[in-house]
């Protein structure tokens, strides 16, 4: 085993993770939610920060950019391509299909629109790994803030193709809230009802709830679900258009009051 993921909170709910590989050293922060606890896992773990692989331009991703820089200055910044104005310092710009190295590990870019105009997801396949910013989230999936939520679903179904085993690691620690939403999509899906059992029981300790997997989300996530006969039921929609029924699911989670 070459590679390690260490996860943490930064901010409020907000994760920060780093990837590091240890044939050469090299280590990724996912976002820059926060500079201070980022540094701590560093030193914590005796890694030098060497790159930095931005989702999207929301703040509570991009804002310990700053500080990191200042403080590994030969860092590496990597973003989307299309967000370049909206994300300051950047040194490599990628779109779609592009290979990102970190160190002897590679990621592909995914575009992934919806929640941003310019989101991007990063999937290193060798080590299964997804890193889906604020596009997916465990039970959940990111606001389409800037897109069509038929946008965001097209972007969905394409991390949903992804090997079912892919460890699945996203911006926030929202699995609870998202949880309750999804049982009133779906309270009849045992898997579901087992996934908020055991999520309850998690954050009761404080633990994460996260990383999840691509197969886990595809069993119980109300969002990837928008082709399931008892979901379309649930928002009285059958046999339309998954683009549609995912829609509907959007809104009345943004209306949501768990
Ligand atoms: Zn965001």
């Amino acid at each position: 085993m070459t590679t390690s993921v260490h996860q943490f909170l930064c901010l409020t709910d907000n994760y920060g993770v780093l990837v590091h590989d240890s044939k050469t050293g090299r280590t990724a922060s996912i976002d820059a939610p926060e500079a201070a606890p980022i540094l701590a896992a560093l030193e914590e773990k005796g890694w030098t920060l060497t790159d930095l692989l931005i989702t999207h331009h929301h703040a509570d991703h991009i804002q310990g950019a700053p500080e990191l820089k200042a403080r590994f200055p030969e860092l590496r910044i990597v973003g989307p391509a299309k967000e370049t104005a909206r994300i300051p310092d950047m040194d490599v710009l990628v779109v779609e299909g592009d290979a990102v190295w970190v160190g002897s590990l590679e990621a592909r870019v995914i575009e992934t629109p919806g929640h941003t105009i310019g989101h991007i997801a990063y999937y290193f396949g060798e080590e299964d790994l997804l890193f889906s910013g604020d596009t997916l989230f465990s039970l959940g999936c990111g606001r389409a803030f800037e897109a069509p939520p038929a946008v965001l679903w097209s972007s969905l179904v394409k991390l949903a193709n992804l090997p079912g085993e892919t460890q699945v690691y996203c911006g926030h620690e929202y699995t609870l809230a998202n949880a309750r939403f999804a049982m009133t999509i779906e309270s009849s899906n045992p898997i579901l009802r087992d996934r908020v059992e055991h999520v309850a029981a998690l954050r009761a300790e404080n633990r994460p709830t996260v990383p999840t997997t691509i197969a886990a989300e595809l069993a119980a996530n109300p969002f990837l679900r928008a082709e399931e006969p008892p979901v379309q039921a649930a928002v009285g929609m059958v046999g339309r258009d998954p683009a549609d029924v995912f829609t509907e699911i959007r809104a009345r989670k943004d209306n949501f009051r768990g």
